[in-house]
């Protein structure tokens, strides 16, 4: 190794879910995107935009987005961090919350990208056990650590931690930052928001990739005291000032201002995933229950790495990962009804 690799920092980067070029007959079912558009006023806000506009910084405080989240959240501005995605508002918080030499604290299965953003900032960590039915046991975080991170509902085993349950953690553990990431929350999921008033530790992540259809534009956000939002803020401005950019912050405000499709279009995921519940165990799958847009699933008699590679034969994406205790699951985001038919008549000839 030369000397200048040395000294360089090292890491093994998350690997994100493929994206495909989106051909005719494809049915991406991989990423947890929604599989409606947004709502059309975010085309309009889009294309609304002036270009002059374009030649100027955007606004450090994200405006209008930032007024819109604290209206719809009912919090005040301060209290409020927003990012490049939820990756990027996470990547923020490990690096401005977790700085002592007592290990940060997650699930042995969750969202594969805590790990990294340990690694990358040489945070210690430790992880803890699932339960054997995937669940998240509260207790199992009473004890000493550098800071907690919890998914709720939990990615990719799809099954959510009661508020009270989180509430335990945070009551045992007033000296570290706990994160709630609530990416997939509006699915089912109860939030935590209600327990920001309660407890100046707890910062909760949710996103705009999800049930906003707006993965593409690369908004996330996270709501917590304003002591913890400034903190949060003033690594922001020491690595960039302007990560938002003008387009997203319009796009942000106007799916922000249609509830009533965010509210449709999510009830639909919840319809769909809800039938997919019942027919899929009639194909002999085990169908964990899920509060989000996917379904983590396990056949009796077929192995998941088989049923990947069968239905990519087909066109058809799904999630497999190659890892102690859920190798032999595979993760399916909730499509269309169309899309869903396509997928069980698929796995219906892969299963016999
Ligand atoms: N948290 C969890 C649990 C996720 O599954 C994802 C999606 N990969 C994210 C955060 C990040 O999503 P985004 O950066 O698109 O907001």
């Amino acid at each position: 190794m030369s000397g200048w690799e040395e000294k360089v920092r090292t890491v093994v980067p998350y690997v994100p879910g493929e994206q495909p070029a989106v051909t005719k007959g494809l049915i991406k079912l991989n990423t947890n995107e929604l599989p409606y558009p947004p709502s059309s006023r975010v085309m309009e806000a889009i294309t609304g935009l002036p270009g002059e506009s374009l030649r100027l910084y955007p606004d450090i405080m994200e405006e209008p987005l930032l007024s819109r989240l604290a209206e719809r959240y009912g919090v005040s501005k301060d209290e409020i961090f927003i990012g490049v995605g939820s990756d990027d508002v996470l990547a923020m918080a490990f690096l401005t919350f977790f700085h002592s030499d007592r290990p940060v604290l997650f699930p042995d299965i969750t969202y594969s990208f805590y790990d990294v953003w340990a690694e990358l900032y040489r945070i210690p960590y430790e992880t803890v056990p699932l339960l054997p039915d995937f669940r998240i046991e509260p207790s199992d975080y009473f004890r000493e650590n550098g800071g907690i991170v919890l998914a709720n509902p939990n990615a990719p085993t799809s099954l959510s931690t009661e508020p009270s349950g989180i509430e335990d953690v945070l009551k045992a553990n007033p000296d570290s930052v706990v994160i709630v990431d609530e990416a997939y929350v509006d699915f089912g999921g109860e939030t935590v928001l209600p327990l920001v008033p309660k407890y100046e530790n707890l910062l909760v992540v949710q996103t705009f990739s999800k049930s906003r259809a707006l993965a593409g534009m690369r908004i996330g956000f996270a709501i917590g005291n304003k002591k913890l939002i400034g903190y949060l803020n003033d690594v922001k401005f020491s690595v960039n000032s302007y990560t938002m950019n003008r387009t997203a912050v319009a796009a942000g405000a106007a799916a922000l201002s249609d509830e009533e499709y965010f509210k449709k279009t999510v009830n639909k995921v919840i319809e769909t995933r809800e039938r997919a519940k019942e027919i899929l165990p009639g194909m002999g799958f085990r169908v964990l229950d899920s509060k989000t847009n996917f379904l983590f699933v396990s056949h009796e008699h077929i192995v998941a790495a088989d049923i990947y590679r069968a239905l990519r034969e087909k066109q058809i994406y799904v999630r497999h990962f190659a890892k102690p205790r859920i190798d032999n699951y595979l993760r399916i985001s909730v499509g269309t009804d169309e899309e869903m038919q396509a997928l069980y008549a698929a796995l219906h000839e892969i299963t016999g």
